[in-house]
């Protein structure tokens, strides 16, 4: 599954990070995910409770997903437009661009600690 693999990707990136002990106090992850990123969050969230079977010690962190809308940048007139219905025109000049920067990604947002 998909999900399983982004779900290991994730918790191999925070070992890489943190220390063992600042690990033991982390206490939820907040993830960004973009609306075309093909991640569904109810599987996201599935897969992280299987991963709690193999690795008890993260029971109690929590995860946190937050959905990012599709934005473009014009590569004409530099203006930021809110893609609606997959429409990738420019709000400003009207000319279409598929210059997306964000929507696309997958990313730890924030990691949240026990003091
Ligand atoms: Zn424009």
């Amino acid at each position: 599954m998909h999900e399983t693999s982004i779900v290991n990707s994730i918790m191999r990136t925070l070992e890489q990070e943190f220390e063992a002990e600042k690990l033991n106090k982390m206490n939820a992850i907040h993830l960004k995910v973009g609306i075309l990123s093909n991640i569904e969050p109810r599987l996201l969230y599935n897969a992280y409770e299987a991963f709690h079977m193999t690795n008890p010690g993260y029971q109690h962190v929590k995860l946190k997903i937050e959905m990012t809308d599709l934005k473009i940048q014009c590569e004409v007139c530099d203006h930021i437009t809110d893609v609606q219905k997959y429409r990738f025109i420019c709000d400003n000049c009207e000319r279409p661009s598929k210059n997306v920067i964000q929507g696309e990604e997958m990313l730890i947002h924030k990691v949240e600690f026990n003091d």
